[in-house]
């Protein structure tokens, strides 16, 4: 499958894209591209994409009329695909 988020999430300490990754426990994380070389950045990615609707759904509601693009539509469908998967995982592990 083509991981529609890389490229999508940006590190929030460092600014370089975030990967994903699957975790021992087979929740997806994602993980800063510079982690190797100090930056500590991982976090899990319902959590960050959930922090990145809210932003611009905060932003969208401050500019108003003025917001051309939004990154809503792109994150809600990575949510229902993320969703999707893990549901898909869990009837596979049982
Ligand atoms: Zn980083």
């Amino acid at each position: 499958m083509v991981n529609p988020l890389n490229g999508l999430i940006r590190c929030g300490e460092c600014g370089r894209t975030m990967t994903s990754m699957r975790g021992s426990n087979r929740v997806l994380r994602l993980r800063c591209a510079h982690f190797k070389y100090g930056c500590n950045n991982r976090s899990s990615l319902l959590h960050q994409l959930e922090k990145m609707l809210l932003k611009e759904r905060r932003k969208k509601e401050e500019e108003k009329e003025q917001v051309e693009h939004t990154l809503i539509p792109e994150i809600e469908n990575v949510l229902d695909l993320y969703h999707a998967t893990t549901s898909v995982d869990k009837k596979m592990s049982y």
